[in-house]
This record gives structure tokens, C-alpha cells and sequence, in this order.
């Protein structure tokens, strides 16, 4: 089902000095409820090593003007992360990224890490691109999320490089991100006035688009929306459930928690995906940061 565009639709392309900065103190203070969860601990790692690769990352090359209002007359994201265009400003990221984790590591991590950093370019290039398809094989589980935390500050950096260079406005497909046409990690209610918006946030380039709060995310139905909820500190965020896709994704209230971020927050309540997945509901978006059964050792 094709979701209809209206006068509401607006986008928020991401702030590079601020996503990773955010997300590492959201980890920063998540780890003080539960300090013992080595998994939050590599991830908060992942997050600070990403502010800091962002800091001196070089400004990225985009796509000329022309393909850019070209994808733009054609409602195709400008950015498209799955076009086949080679980037190459990641790897600058993967290297800093790389360099400070697996220095914070130990074993098998550490290991794999090691091993992601000494692969030659052509095969990390395949493993890049299966990340951005959502294919989880071929690839250590930790170093398919060290390379998904490149491939973020890289698009992030895009994002905001594109803010003034490119138009935006909806695409083919309302779910999916219209800059670069990754699915979304969560949606985020956000108060403007007296109503509360929703906005999808992209789990690649974490740019905010907007869609109506009474539809399902994944396939634009009003029909019937359940909804998990975490319990107590947590209570900002509840899982939406759709009968008609059979699909999942997290909703943050920003209005109640403004400092939750949708990748620290969605990792933090794994519970409300296994209440969901225990009903017989599907992820309809990826956490980056997040591979099922990783367990690495830090
Ligand atoms: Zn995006
Ligand atoms: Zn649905």
C-alpha cells in the first residue's frame, strides 16, 4: 500500500556534530542502570568511537547536481545507499572506529575486529554492501557492526552535506528513508504546538521524516495496531504491532523522555522485540549497532 504524501510532510536531515555525541552520552547513562551488560558497554564504545571519527571526518563526496534533481524529479532517495556507487570516505571511519574498539576489546572481538581492519578492499566492499542490504552473513557479527558504525558517520556526514544541495521530498516508498532509502531503526513522537508528531529516523543517516501517528510504519494500514510496552523507567518507549504486515518497529515519546535516542533506547529494551517476536511479529527495521545472538567480549 502506497501511503499518499500531504501538506504535513517534512524532513529533519541530521545534525553531524550532534547524532553521535547524543547517542554515546544516551549510552553513557543507560550503562549506569545496567552496568553489567557487556553488550550496552561495546555499543556505547562503538557510539563515542563514532563522535570521534566524525570529528575529523573528510567532507564527503556526493553525487553530481544533476543525478541528484534527477533522483529528486523521480522520487527516488538522493542518496540512495543501495544504488551501487562505490563510497569510499567509510573507510576512513572504519579505520578510527576500528582502531578504538578493538583497542577497548579482548578475544574473540578483538580478534574478529583485527581481522575486518587486515581484509583486502575488494572483499570488505562486498561485506559494506551486504550491510547496507540487510544480508547478516559472510561477516563476523562484531565486525559487521563495526562496519555498519562506518557506513553511519559516513552517510550522517552525507546527509548533512546534502542539506544544502539537494532537494527532498517524499518517495515511491513512505517507509523507507528519503535520503537514502534504508529502513528506519524506531520513530520518534515529537511535540510541535499543541499536537505530537511522529517522525521516522533512519537507521543508516539518521535523517526524520514525518508520518501520520494512526498508520503502521512498515505498510501504511490504519487497520489493527497493537502495542508492547516497557515497564518502568522505560515507559517512553512501546513497540507498534500491525496485523496487516505482520511487522514491528519501536515508538520513542520525545515529549515525555527527550533525551532518549532511538538506536541507544531500541537496544536498551530488547525485551518489548521479544514480546513482539514471541506474538509472531517481524522487525520491520534493522538496529545497526545490534546483530540477534551477538555476545561479544569486552
Ligand atoms: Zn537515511
Ligand atoms: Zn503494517
Amino acid at each position: 500500500m502506497s501511503i499518499p504524501p500531504n501538506d504535513t510532510w517534512h524532513i529533519v536531515l541530521p545534525d553531524k556534530a550532534q547524532v553521535f555525541r547524543r547517542r554515546a552520552m544516551r549510552f553513557e547513562v543507560l550503562l549506569t542502570h545496567r552496568p553489567d551488560w557487556a553488550y550496552l558497554a561495546f555499543a556505547e564504545q562503538i557510539a563515542s568511537a563514532q563522535q570521534h571519527s566524525m570529528t575529523d571526518h573528510p567532507s564527503p563526496r556526493l553525487p553530481d547536481e544533476r543525478l541528484l534533481r534527477l533522483r529528486n524529479a523521480h522520487a527516488v532517495p538522493p542518496l540512495c545507499a543501495h544504488s551501487g556507487r562505490q563510497e569510499n570516505g567509510w573507510h576512513e571511519a572504519l579505520a578510527v572506529i576500528g582502531s578504538r574498539v578493538s583497542h577497548a576489546t579482548t578475544g574473540k572481538t578483538r580478534t574478529a575486529i583485527e581481522r575486518l581492519l587486515d581484509t583486502p578492499g575488494a572483499q570488505i566492499e562486498s561485506f559494506a554492501r551486504g550491510v547496507l542490504c540487510g544480508y547478516y552473513g559472510g561477516v563476523d557479527s562484531e565486525a559487521r557492526v563495526l562496519l555498519a558504525a562506518a557506513l553511519q558517520v559516513h552517510w550522517v556526514a552525507m546527509a548533512a552535506e546534502a542539506a544544502a544541495r539537494a532537494a527532498f521530498g517524499p518517495t515511491e516508498v513512505p517507509s523507507l528513508c528519503p535520503v537514502c532509502g534504508s529502513p528506519p531503526v524506531a520513530t520518534v513522537l515529537r511535540r510541535h504546538g499543541g499536537t505530537l508528531d511522529r517522525y521516522l529516523h533512519c537507521s543508516l543517516c539518521a535523517t526524520e521524516w514525518s508520518m501520520a501517528v494512526d498508520r503502521c510504519t512498515s505498510c501504511g494500514s490504519r487497520g489493527w495496531l497493537h502495542y508492547f510496552r516497557a515497564g518502568g523507567a522505560h515507559s517512553a518507549v512501546r513497540a507498534e504491532a500491525c496485523d496487516e504486515c505482520g511487522s514491528y518497529l519501536k515508538i520513542l515519546n520525545l515529549d515525555h523522555a527527550p533525551t532518549l535516542d532511538p538506536t541507544a533506547d531500541d537496544l536498551f529494551t530488547l525485551e518489548l522485540d521479544a514480546a513482539a517476536q514471541d506474538a509472531g511479529f517481524a522487525r520491520s527495521g534493522p538496529n545497526l549497532l545490534f546483530v540477534p545472538g551477538i555476545e561479544p567480549s569486552v
